[in-house]
């Protein structure tokens, strides 16, 4: 039986929150802190002594030995090294737990083995993580123990950032700093921030461990590598807001207890499209602590997982032909007296505010559709961008009819009078309520669509971080926002500037407007008519960071110099290398260690049938037909098993980053494709007692 639950004892119950910092800081240091937090600066060095104290006295009566320094690398996940409270023991060997200002606010991880895409040599191993005061710290608990994680940037000797988080937070001010000069233009003298509220709805698989454990494709490469359909698939739709079955849906119990205890909202629980896939979203909130939640969400999902004898797969295309995850990042600008920048209200077209401010995104993304696409690309997002089930590889934005209206009305006229209204919904049944209607439908296959009063952008992949796509996201409308105030704030006329301003961007930039299918061959062609950019793949997309708009732009706000922007390039097709080559060699494993040798066995098995049938009298047609289609595909197995080991021994000769990138995107990849048809095919000849792995059925409807 359950027992019954206090989510509000157990809310925030490993966070070390504001009110903990209420209850246990002096007044005047507690003020400090929140200062900071809110308006930037530093702590004293005493104060911070202080609040370090505190941190840990909390953390050890909660049961806590180590504390460590929570950062970002470039790999996109977290990392972590933990050290111990404990000090020198005093005269009489009595231990005392310490934990100092110093310590709170900097650390020193070795910063060599992290990817910096050339930003420092190995030998240059400095590296300093940075206290975030923006993002509580909070206790992880798991085998280790408890640890008290304190979130932080993680910088190199010479400033330049080596994490996710440093660009993010220099956007978040960046954008911040320009939407205050937007709202002041229409009168706000109260507001002191602009914050970017997101939400992060969060996309997985389950699978059985036992069966995982069988799968080195998965254990390697987090996807199948191999896997014939199942007789089943997603077809009837059977799935998504199915009822969730007694295994997982204790899974999602557990999940939540867990990530309640973090701090983290988590709200909506359902199934997705594809068997045994799910979906959670928490709700919405400041970006960079959402962004550092979201690294929780998907650290706790694989942890519990394990508790319940299942695996957690965060890859964007666990199986073919099957629909893969991502995340959405929903997205809106509010200030700090609580106005959502992106809230249309009643009559968007009375709502200049609004309709600027709408202007500058339309803009922004036209601009840099391309960085846009480039900060959701990851290499296992490759397999969902433009495939069917996914947004398109061509970004573009979804307004809906009203929105879209009042942009025809501003566009064409220069004026918009009126605003669609929702009207009622009637739904024909006497005992049921008539609903009030939104002024607009949904369109699920749009990358960036209007959502009400946020933008949901839903190209990212499952397993990203999502600190890139903010990033880029608050420094293309911070750099819109930034021209139009410089044109606004110095306007003679400013009501007739702000009309023209408004009708210029729209009217430049209508484009990036497509209210249609997006997953239809039709806009692919439409697009290309229209001049946006469709960028394929992630070694294809890596050019954006580069181009002078990006590097101008990201310079200006002081988001990223030029230098770090190689160096996230470079470690893109680094990774991507790095990645495909596992993928290769698992496969090669694979079929030489088991997939062949099964197939042997069972052809010699055939082979002995047809003797013994022959020998019997009998007619061995049906035997000796199954057994020359076997040996027939395993000899198309081996050739492009043997294709593929050459293909891999020419890589050596490409030197450079990009070209190697290449080279596994236009030869290796597809070699693997060539190596897994065969693969497939056997599968389905095999008898299924003699195949070496769990298959598509035995992992997707066994859960
Ligand atoms: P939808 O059905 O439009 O996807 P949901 O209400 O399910 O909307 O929300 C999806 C995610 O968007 C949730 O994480 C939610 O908290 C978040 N969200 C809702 N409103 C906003 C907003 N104004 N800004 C950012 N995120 C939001
Ligand atoms: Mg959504």
């Amino acid at each position: 039986m359950n027992e019954v639950m206090n989510v509000e004892e157990l809310f925030g119950k490993n966070v070390f929150t504001v009110e903990k910092m209420r209850v246990r800081l002096p007044r005047e240091v507690f003020k400090e802190v929140l200062r900071v937090k809110e308006k930037g600066g530093e702590l004293s060095k005493t104060s911070a002594d202080v609040v370090a104290k505190a941190m840990k006295d909390w953390a050890v009566e909660q049961g806590a030995t180590h504390y460590t320094h929570w950062f970002q690398p470039l790999t996109g996940i977290t990392a972590e090294k933990h050290d111990a409270f404990v000090t020198h023991p005093d005269e009489e060997g009595r231990m005392l737990l310490e934990f100092s200002g110093k310590e709170l606010i900097k650390g020193e991880p070795d910063a060599s083995s992290f990817p910096s895409g050339g930003l420092r040599a190995t030998f240059e191993a400095r590296g300093y993580t940075a206290w975030d005061i923006t993002s509580p710290a909070f206790l992880k608990e798991d085998a280790t123990g408890k640890i008290l994680c304190i979130p932080t940037a993680f910088c190199s000797y010479t400033g330049e950032a080596l994490d996710k988080k440093t660009p993010l937070l220099r956007s978040e001010e960046a954008i911040s700093e320009q939407a205050l000069r937007i709202v002041r233009l229409f009168g706000n003298k109260e507001a002191t921030r602009v914050t970017p509220s997101v939400g992060l709805e969060q996309e997985y698989f389950l699978i059985d461990r036992e069966k995982y454990l069988k799968r080195p494709d998965l254990i390697f490469a987090g996807r199948t590598l191999f896997g014939a359909p199942a007789p089943k698939g997603q077809e009837l739709e059977d799935h998504y807001f199915g009822a969730i079955r007694e295994r997982i849906g204790a899974y999602m119990r557990d999940l939540n207890v867990e990530l309640w205890k973090l701090g983290v909202t988590a709200k909506t629980q359902h199934n997705e499209v594809a068997p045994a896939q799910h979906e959670l979203a928490p709700i919405y909130e400041n970006g960079n602590v959402a962004i550092d939640h979201n690294q929780l969400v998907m650290e706790t999902m694989k942890k519990v997982a394990g508790r319940h004898g299942l695996t957690c797969l965060l890859h964007e295309k666990p199986f073919a032909g099957m629909n893969g995850s991502g995340k959405h990042d929903n997205w809106s600008l509010v200030t700090d007296n609580g106005i959502n920048l992106l809230d249309p209200g009643q009559t968007p077209n009375d709502n200049m505010q609004f309709l600027l401010v709408l202007a500058c995104l339309i803009k922004a993304v036209d601009e840099h559709a391309d960085l846009l696409r480039q900060s959701a690309a990851d290499v296992g997002n490759d397999h969902r961008l433009g495939a069917d089930e996914a947004p398109p590889a061509i970004i573009s934005i979804f307004l809906g009819d009203q929105l879209d209206d009042v942009v025809d009305q501003l566009v064409s006229t220069g004026n918009a009078k009126k605003a669609k209204e929702g009207g009622k919904l009637q739904t024909g049944v006497s005992t049921l309520p008539d609903l009030d209607k939104d002024a607009t439908d949904r369109n699920r296959t749009s990358p960036f669509a209007f959502t009400g009063n946020k933008f949901e952008f839903r190209m990212v992949g499952s397993s990203d971080s999502v600190a890139g796509p903010n990033t880029v996201l608050n420094a293309i409308v911070a750099e819109a926002f930034c021209e139009a105030a410089d044109r606004l704030e110095k306007a003679e006329n400013f009501e007739l500037e702000l009309h023209d301003t408004i009708k210029e961007y729209l009217t430049d930039h209508q484009r990036i407007i497509f209210n249609g299918d997006g997953y239809s061959e039709a806009w692919v062609e439409e697009a290309a008519r229209r001049g946006l950019p469709n960028i394929r793949s992630m070694v294809e997309a890596v050019d954006a960071l580069l181009t002078p708009k990006s590097v101008g732009m990201f310079e200006k706000f002081h988001i990223f110099t030029k230098s770090e922007l190689s160096s996230r390039a470079e470690v893109t097709y680094e990774t991507y290398s790095k990645t495909i080559n596992i993928e290769a060699l698992t496969m090669i494993d694979m079929v030489k260690k088991q997939i062949m040798p099964a197939v042997m066995l069972y052809s010699g098995k055939l082979a002995e049938t047809v003797r013994n049938v022959k020998e019997a009298g009998a007619d061995a047609s049906v035997q000796s037909g199954s057994l020359a289609e076997v040996t027939e595909k395993l000899g198309e197995l081996k050739g492009a098993l043997d294709k593929l080991e050459g293909d891999l021994k020419k890589v050596s000769a490409y030197k450079e980053a990009k070209e190697r990138a290449f080279w596994y995107k236009d030869c290796i990849f597809n070699d693997m494709i060539e190596l897994r048809a065969p693969a497939d095919a056997l599968e389905m000849m095999v008898d299924k007692s003699m195949w070496p792995i769990p298959t598509y059925g035995d992992m997707l409807f066994e859960v």
